[in-house]
C-alpha cells in the first residue's frame, strides 16, 4: 500500500503514521524528520534549508524533491509506504505521481486530516520532544511517565521546544498551510475523489487511528 497523509501542521500526522507504518509494515517517510537531520547533520544543505525551517517557510519544491525522491527509492518502500508531510505542494505532489508512475506503484489513499485552527496552536505550543530519540510528549496532555526523563530511552534532562513550534512561527506556518498546501487536497480529488478520505483530526488520536485502519484493512481486502 502506498499512502499519503495530508493535514496542516499540528494535525497529528506524525503520530497517525507511526502507528500506521507499525500496524501495517510500511516504510514510514516524515519529509520534516528528514530534513530535520539533514538540518542538524550541519551540512551545506543543513544550513541552507534551517533559513527556511527555522522560519516557519516551506523548503523550495526543488531541494524537497530531490530529498524525498531519493528517500522513496529505498527499496524498503516495496513493502508499503507512509508519506507524512510530503508532498505539501501541488508542485511536489505532481513529481510524486511521477515517481510512483514510473515504477508502476501508485497512490492507494490520501487521507486528509481536518482540524481547527485553535487546535493546532494549543498541540503545538505544548508539544515537546526528546533530544536523543524523537518521542512526542504534550505538557498538558501527554507528560513523561517520569518528570525529566524520557519514556521511550534512556534520556534524562529536559525535553525540547522545536524552534518552530511557537505561536508566532505556528501561525505563520498555518498561512503557508492554506496558501500553498491545502490545494493539494482539491488536486488528489480532481485525480479520484475515491482516492481521499476525509476525517476528523479534532478527535482523540485513537479514534483517528479506529477510522484510518478500517478504511485500510478495506483496501487491503
Ligand atoms: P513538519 O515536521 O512536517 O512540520 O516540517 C517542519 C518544517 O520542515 C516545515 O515547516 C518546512 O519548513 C519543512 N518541510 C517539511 N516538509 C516539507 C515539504 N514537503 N515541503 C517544504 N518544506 C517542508
Amino acid at each position: 500500500m502506498r499512502i499519503v497523509l495530508l493535514g496542516a501542521p499540528g494535525a497529528g500526522k506524525g503520530t497517525q503514521a507511526k502507528r500506521l507504518a507499525e500496524k501495517f509494515d510500511m516504510l514510514h517517510l516524515s519529509s520534516g524528520d528528514i530534513l530535520r537531520a539533514e538540518k542538524a547533520a550541519g551540512s551545506e544543505l543543513g544550513k541552507e534549508l534551517a533559513k527556511y525551517m527555522d522560519a516557519g517557510k516551506l523548503v523550495p519544491d526543488a531541494v524537497v524533491v530531490g530529498v524525498m525522491a531519493k528517500a522513496i527509492s529505498n527499496p524498503a518502500a516495496s513493502k508499503g509506504l507512509l508519506l507524512d508531510g510530503f508532498p505539501r505542494t501541488v508542485g511536489q505532489a505532481k513529481v510524486l505521481d511521477a515517481q510512483l508512475a514510473r515504477f508502476n506503484t501508485p497512490l492507494d489513499l490520501v487521507v486528509y486530516m481536518d482540524v481547527s485552527a485553535d487546535v493546532v496552536v494549543d498541540r503545538i505550543c505544548g508539544r515537546r520532544s526528546c533530544p536523543s530519540c524523537g518521542a512526542i510528549y504534550h505538557e498538558k496532555y501527554l507528560r513523561p511517565k517520569v518528570e525529566g526523563a524520557c519514556d521511550q530511552c534512556s534520556y534524562t534532562g529536559q525535553l525540547e521546544l522545536r524552534r518552530d513550534d511557537t505561536e508566532e512561527v505556528v501561525l505563520r506556518r498555518l498561512d503557508a498551510y492554506k496558501a500553498v498546501t491545502a490545494p493539494v487536497l482539491d488536486y488528489y480529488k480532481d485525480a479520484g475523489a475515491e482516492k481521499v478520505l476525509c476525517v476528523d483530526g479534532n478527535r482523540r488520536p485513537n479514534e483517528v487511528t479506529a477510522e484510518i485502519v478500517a478504511q485500510l484493512q478495506a483496501l487491503a481486502t
